[in-house]
Parts: C-alpha cells; sequence; structure tokens
C-alpha cells in the first residue's frame, strides 16, 4: 500500500496509443519472444494484443485489473532498479473503467489449456471459462468510452494520429527488443501491417525495418563514453524517410522516451550541415544510477542528473560522425 500511494500520479492517461503501449509492454514484461497487436478500427472497435510470455497464474486472476494491483514491485526500494516497463498496477485497472477487458491466458503448467477472464468497470472478475489456449496472454480491449459519447467523439476524432502515433513507438520497442513484433490496423478489409520485425534480426537490420533500406548508405554509427554515462547510437548522413522530425528515437537504460533537449540538439547539429533537413535516428543513452522514470504518467519522460553533460558528449559525438567527407 505504502508503495502504491508513493507511486501514484494522480492522472492516467487512457488514449489508443498509450493503452496498446502499455499493454504491449505488459507482454514485454512477461518475458514474451512474440508480440501481435491487432487494431480495429485504431482501437475504436477493439485493441487485441497476443504474446507467449509466462502467462498469469490463478491466484492472480481476481486482483489482476485492481487498482494499483501490481506483481512486478513490491517495495519503493525496488524502485531504484526497476527492470520492468510497467510497475504502476494502473494500465489494466484504468482500461477496465473505460472499456470491456477480456483476458485469455494459459502458464506452462496449464497449457494446453488456459483461462478466458472478464472484468467488470471496477476491475472485479466476474466471469471465467476454460479455453484451449497455448503459453501466453491475450488482452483484448473492446468498446473504449462506450459509456462517453463525448471522450468517444475525441477519440474518434483523433484516432487516426493516434494511430501513427502507436506505429512510432512500436517501432522503438521494435529497435530495442529482440522480440518478433506485429503491429496492424483493419478498419475494412484486409488489415493492414504498419510494423513487423523480422525474427531474430540484428540492430542494423531492425532499424532499415523501421527507417527503410533506402537508408542504408546514409546510417552512420557513432558511440561515446564517459564515466558515469555512454552513448551508441546510429543517425543518417541525409534527410530521412518523409522529410519530417519523425523516426527520431531515444532510449535511456533501455527504455523507449522522449528527450527534447537532446533532440533539439541533433536537429540543431544536423542543420549545420544540411540546412533545413531533420535526420533519423537511434540514440541510446545507459546512464549509471540517476535516472528516474517516475516522472509523466506515461513514463516517457526521463529525469537524467547528468543531462547537461550528455547533452555536451552527445554534441561532440555527432559532430564527429555528421563532418562531411573531404572528397564529398
Ligand atoms: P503493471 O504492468 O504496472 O504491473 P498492469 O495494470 O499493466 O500493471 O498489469 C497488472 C498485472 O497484470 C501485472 O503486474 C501482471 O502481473 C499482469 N499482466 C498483465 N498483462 C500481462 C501479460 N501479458 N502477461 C502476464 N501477466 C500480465
Ligand atoms: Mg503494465
Amino acid at each position: 500500500k505504502e508503495t502504491v500511494h508513493r507511486l501514484c500520479s494522480g492522472q492516467v492517461i487512457v488514449d489508443l496509443a498509450t493503452s496498446a503501449k502499455e499493454l504491449l509492454e505488459n507482454s514485454l514484461d512477461a518475458g514474451a519472444t512474440s508480440v501481435d497487436i491487432k487494431m480495429r478500427d485504431s482501437g475504436l472497435t477493439s485493441m487485441t494484443v497476443t504474446d507467449n510470455g509466462h502467462g498469469i497464474s490463478p491466484e492472480n486472476y481476481p486482483t489482476l485489473c485492481r487498482k494499483h494491483w501490481t506483481s512486478k514491485i513490491t517495495s519503493f526500494e525496488d524502485l531504484d532498479g526497476v527492470t520492468t516497463f510497467g510497475f504502476r498496477g494502473e494500465a489494466l485497472s484504468s482500461l477496465c473503467a473505460v472499456a470491456t477487458v477480456t483476458i485469455v491466458t494459459a502458464t506452462r503448467e496449464s497449457a494446453p489449456m488456459g483461462m478466458s477472464l472478464e472484468y467488470d468497470h471496477s476491475g472485479e472478475l466476474v466471469g471465467s471459462t476454460a479455453v484451449a489456449r497455448e503459453r501466453g496472454t491475450t488482452v483484448v480491449v473492446s468498446g473504449l468510452f462506450a459509456r462517453w459519447p463525448v471522450r468517444l467523439a475525441d477519440l474518434k476524432k483523433n484516432a487516426r494520429r493516434e494511430y501513427t502515433r502507436l506505429v512510432g513507438l512500436v517501432e522503438q520497442y521494435s529497435i530495442i527488443s529482440d522480440v518478433r513484433l506485429c503491429l496492424s490496423n483493419q478498419t475494412r478489409g484486409q488489415p493492414v501491417v504498419s510494423v513487423r520485425t523480422p525474427p531474430q534480426s540484428d540492430r542494423l537490420t531492425r532499424l532499415l525495418g523501421v527507417f527503410g533500406a533506402q537508408m542504408r548508405p546514409h546510417l552512420v554509427r557513432f558511440e561515446y563514453q564517459a564515466e558515469d554515462f555512454s552513448l551508441e547510437g546510429h543517425v543518417s548522413r541525409a534527410e530521412g524517410g518523409r522529410g519530417g522530425s519523425d523516426k527520431q528515437y531515444f532510449f535511456v537504460n533501455g527504455r523507449p522516451c522522449d528527450l527534447p533537449k537532446a533532440k533539439k540538439l541533433v536537429n540543431e547539429v544536423f542543420r549545420g550541415y544540411c540546412p533545413n533537413r531533420y535526420p533519423v535516428f537511434a540514440i541510446a543513452v545507459v546512464v549509471k544510477g540517476s535516472v528516474d522514470v517516475n516522472l509523466t504518467p506515461d513514463k516517457r519522460e526521463v529525469l537524467i542528473r547528468c543531462e547537461e553533460r550528455v547533452l555536451l558528449g552527445l554534441k561532440e559525438a555527432l559532430v564527429g560522425v555528421l563532418e562531411p567527407d573531404e572528397n564529398a
């Protein structure tokens, strides 16, 4: 209880992209090696996330969707070394409050049988049926905001943009993890696949999967080492993709996140060589013991205590690789 209250950030985000991202993170936390995200009407009708992770054991069925219940963290001290994506126990309970949530899950012990579980809007388990299921978990969220016409209308207005944002988020997980990921959306007719990672591929292959194969000759890799942090990344020496500032990704200690100052810096340095253009990049920052992931409710913003020096290091590394070739 104590832990939970200190973690409470008050505001809970329920939008299409963040909801689907939370489900994906749950699958990754469950050790899945394969995750499928299927949206219908960009998630307005339903979102279904299927994984082959460790599943949910029967003793957790009743508590799973209760507010602030989590199986991932037991004391505030644990927070220093959070290695899972989730730890607040908010995703499933908030989804239950505004949508219909059904979970089908099986563990190694129970497979090839599993359980289909239904929860009510307060997160209480209201029905369970035995079903055939391989090890893993499927979470189906449907009828988001069906009981809130105004929120629903809002959601509808933003659905396409939210789906685009989700594509960006899933791309980041496809770069950082070695899990097989597939994201698709079905409006009418056949589902359209937006992200699909090649299985067991190396980092560069995964990057090109996201940036496009045409970026292969333009990507340069850089590294920077300091005493208490390190940087490693790929940046394009040509304008990326659609010429916007999209596909610019940061990871801090293995977690996809937003670093507005660093993003601005990379674009500024790039513009010094290539006016009015934007690169694509994926940059991993590893900081020793001074990141606070518990900053914004969607856990995207992190606090890096040595941020100023990280920025200086980043600038130095970038200048080193973006310098035009002598004979170019
Ligand atoms: P959190 O991820 O912060 O623990 P969630 O509300 O996202 O909170 O999930 C609640 C709990 O449900 C998790 O702690 C986990 O035990 C279980 N869970 C959710 N999704 C899965 C999944 N795909 N596989 C296994 N367990 C899951
Ligand atoms: Mg979670």
